[in-house]
């Protein structure tokens, strides 16, 4: 049997089978460029979700790791540790914001959010007690912890779960009206994901953003944008709030915010909204940790001096002005900002996956009829035609 046929099989049966991935091992990996354990190569196209903005194992990022595996990685928050400063400097600056408060996955941070929202509401706003809603929108993707199931639209995603949390109200993405009529007196926050990225690269409608902000600003709601997956850099902007020129009043980050090798995700605010925060009131044993905070360090100077974003517009514009040449009547919509496109077919997205994995190119359906396509931002447009020539093969 092949290492790689072992290896499934292995996973299979001692794995809780939450997860459906596509029959490849991966072993080794650099840049844009992944290994199977016979030594088949193939281009990533999916980047962890976009946790793999920088490329894998980018030199720096890595150099970042060793060097502070060799001094200290743990110290809980119950010390301070000597990255953890600089950490909170770099990223306050980043988003513009006065503080910033790190934890380690995607959900966490969204938790996070949650928990600021709703306390915000009773301690700043002055919302009754237990009153605090929060609205979210329809085809959400935060994540799987409680909270983020309960923000849900997906049944599949809550069956079994129950009880959910209450004080949650879902309105259709992109519809300003909807937002304007779900808003009362006891709404706390608008949670949106300025791109939806799990829901099939799904842009809001020109100017929502903005108008949305707005509104928010006019009834005192905060304005929380989820970007975790479409943020540094993938978008084609650092932020994709950039998009329509906002400042939310509070973001989520994750994913590349540890360069694909090391778990760090955080909420960043003014001290009006983190500073409800008191000892005691949240926390994680890992959150902020030293070996975090340098490879994030790393990880975000690495945007910022490749000019990933920049790169990423401009390979996204390119990507999506060729794939719009396939002539097929299958493709429904070509949809991106940067390098975060998806291509939504008039069928089932899973089939196209495997013939394309089979071509050399490791894409993840998303919602049943989208293929996604986000390299690591570090691609190259040489490494962009070599795609797209294995794309038109399989989509024509
Ligand atoms: N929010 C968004 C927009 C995401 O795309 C994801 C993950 O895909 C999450 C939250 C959850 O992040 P994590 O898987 O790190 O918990």
């Amino acid at each position: 049997m092949s290492k790689t046929n072992q290896i499934i099989e292995q996973t299979e049966k001692y794995g809780a089978r939450n997860y459906h991935p596509l029959p490849i091992v991966i072993s080794d990996a650099k840049g844009v460029w992944v290994r199977d354990p016979e030594g088949n190569r193939y281009m990533d196209m999916l980047s962890a979700y976009s946790a793999v903005n920088q490329g894998h194992r980018h030199p720096k990022i890595i150099q970042a790791l060793k060097d502070q595996a060799d001094r200290v990685t743990l110290t809980s928050r119950a010390f301070h540790n000597d990255q953890l400063g600089p950490w909170y400097e770099k990223i306050t600056k980043l988003t513009n914001k006065e503080m910033a408060l790190p934890m380690n996955t995607g959900a966490e941070a969204v938790e996070t959010a949650f928990k600021a929202a709703r306390r915000w509401a009773y301690d700043v706003k002055g919302v009754s007690d237990n009153q605090a809603e929060i609205i979210a929108c329809e085809g959400n993707f935060h994540g799987r912890t409680m909270t983020a199931v309960s923000l849900s639209s997906e049944k599949e995603y809550q069956r079994g779960f129950a009880p959910l949390l209450p004080g949650i109200k879902l309105v259709p993405y992109g519809d300003l009206e909807a937002l304007k009529k779900a808003i009362t007196p006891n709404t706390a926050a608008f949670l949106i994901e300025p791109i939806q990225g799990e829901a099939g690269v799904v842009i809001p409608p020109e100017g929502f953003l903005k108008a949305a902000n707005d509104i928010c600003k006019e009834h005192n709601v905060l304005f929380i944008a989820d970007e975790i997956q479409a943020g540094l850099g993938r978008s084609g902007k650092m932020f994709a709030c950039d998009w329509e020129g906002i400042e939310p009043d509070i973001y989520i980050l994750g994913k590349a915010l540890g360069g694909g090798v090391f778990p760090i995700s955080c909420v960043c605010a003014d001290e009006n909204i983190l500073g409800i925060f008191n000892p005691g009131s949240h926390g994680s044993t890992f959150g902020g940790n030293p070996l975090a905070c340098a490879v994030s360090l790393a990880a975000l100077e690495v945007i910022e001096n490749e000019n990933l974003s920049d790169h990423s517009l401009e390979l996204g514009d390119y990507f999506v002005s060729k794939l719009k040449e396939i002539d097929n009547p299958i493709i429904k919509e070509i949809r991106g900002r940067g390098l975060f496109i998806g291509v939504e077919l008039h069928e089932g997205a899973r089939k196209y996956c495997e013939s394309l994995k089979d071509e050399g190119l490791l894409c993840k359906e998303t919602h049943e009829n989208v293929i996604r396509f986000a390299p690591p931002l570090v691609i190259t447009r040489e490494e962009v035609d070599w795609a797209l020539e294995r794309i038109k093969k399989v989509l024509s």
